[in-house]
């Protein structure tokens, strides 16, 4: 064989579980909860961790791991794990290393589950927390306790489109022992990668873009082959497995994963650039426009803006609802990372059980949107918003 390696893109179609003797091209469902011994010898050396073999689906299982390596190798991690949705893969990488008496920072600006795990669970074990503000990361440093074991960002965050130079707080989390633990959900391994950049895990909803169709439910956590040792000891006891029928379906949209941010991307960036200086916006966010706040740390950072684009409406709560009225084509959803281009209102919806005080501090000001970017003709996208822009005055 030749020394040659190939492109991450290649792997991402080529991994695959070990060929059957039925040598089918595809890989099969592996819709089995255990797994069978040839004889009792065989069995107490793989129970005694002497083999490889499988053994029971909460621990590991054919598909699972397809999915595993395949997210591995994108993000350019040596290990991972794969769970039942994003929310048990954060969950585990908080449970499996962090300890009553350690201290958790984390940036203000993150998903709405991870924020209730973060105030509401944490705490009942004995995990303190503090949040820093992602645009102002002198924050980091001034916040950080002796017992702070872990930080965990997003970039770019949600829903505010924020980002935080990875490189630079890879750097400062390994001047002080502090594990750093990126959801890159955002962006997917094929825009940016966390551990290359310097983070320790780099947790991801599958949900989303890597699924890409708005099917199945999945998470993956890769990083450091120690943590996620650790991670895997949790899992394996807890439960949080990645179903392998999901698993299938995920495998097979990670082989797309790269064309389709590509045109998730085109679009996106096509959009953005519209849509600045339209008069019925305050103005538009979007990791590559040059307007945006972080624009060199993208650029640094990502090779591509991502399908996610957010704007603000003049006329605040109102007009944000009237506008999602009057969208004829775009979907009205709380998912995003989809085919089908999705507009959501956060002030209105996810957010609105808050005080407009606190949405501010999170960074959702009360006419945002955010555009999920479909797979749609681009031109087709750009004239829905642009109809109900103007239908929504
Ligand atoms: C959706 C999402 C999650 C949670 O993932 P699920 O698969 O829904 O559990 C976590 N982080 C971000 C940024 C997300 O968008």
């Amino acid at each position: 064989m030749s020394q040659y390696q190939y492109h991450p893109e290649t792997l991402a179609v080529r991994i695959r579980s070990e060929r059957t003797d039925n040598m089918e091209h595809s890989s099969p469902l592996y819709l089995t909860s255990s797994f069978t011994y040839p004889n009792a010898e065989r069995m107490r050396a793989t129970f005694a961790d002497e083999t490889d073999d499988y053994i029971y689906s909460r621990f590991s299982n054919p598909n699972v791991e397809e999915v595993v390596n395949k997210v591995a190798m994108l993000e350019g991690a040596p290990a991972g794990y794969a769970t039942a949705s994003g929310m048990s893969a954060i969950w585990a990488s908080f449970m499996a290393l962090l300890s009553a008496g350690d201290h958790l920072l984390a940036c203000r600006a993150i998903f709405g589950s991870t924020h209730t795990l973060i105030t509401k669970y944490l705490p009942k074990y004995g995990i303190q927390y503090d949040y820093f503000d992602i645009d102002k990361p002198e924050q980091v440093e001034a916040l950080m306790k002796p017992n702070t074991k872990m930080i965990f960002v997003e970039t770019p965050s949600n829903p505010g489109l924020d980002i935080i130079d990875l490189e630079w707080l890879g750097k400062l989390a390994r001047s002080r022992n502090i594990i750093l633990n990126v959801d890159n959900c955002f962006a997917t391994p094929i825009l940016q990668r966390p551990y290359l950049l310097g983070a320790h895990l780099v947790t991801t909803s599958a949900t989303k873009w890597m699924d890409g169709q708005g099917r199945v439910l999945g998470g993956v956590v890769v990083g450091d082959e120690k943590l996620i040792k650790d991670i895997y000891a949790f899992c394996r006891s807890t439960g949080p497995a990645l179903s392998p029928f999901n698993a299938w379906v995920l495998s097979r949209s990670l082989e797309t994963l790269s064309i389709r941010m590509a045109r998730h991307t085109e679009s996106a960036l096509k959009l953005a650039t519209a849509l600045e200086g339209n008069k019925h916006l305050e103005w538009v966010k979007y990791p590559l426009l040059p307007s945006h706040p972080q624009y060199e740390i993208a650029k640094k950072q990502m090779s591509g803006g991502g399908g996610l684009v957010g704007f603000e409406l003049k006329g605040g709560i109102e007009r944000g609802r009237r506008f999602l009225d009057n969208l004829e084509l775009l979907s009205l959803t709380a998912n995003l990372g989809d085919s089908r281009s999705i507009a959501s209102h956060p002030s209105s919806t996810t957010h609105a059980k808050l005080t407009e005080a606190e949405r501010l501090q999170a960074g959702i000001t009360p006419g945002f949107i955010r555009i999920s970017v479909g797979l749609e003709y681009a031109g087709d996208i750009q004239h829905d918003i642009m109809q109900a822009l103007e239908r929504s005055v």
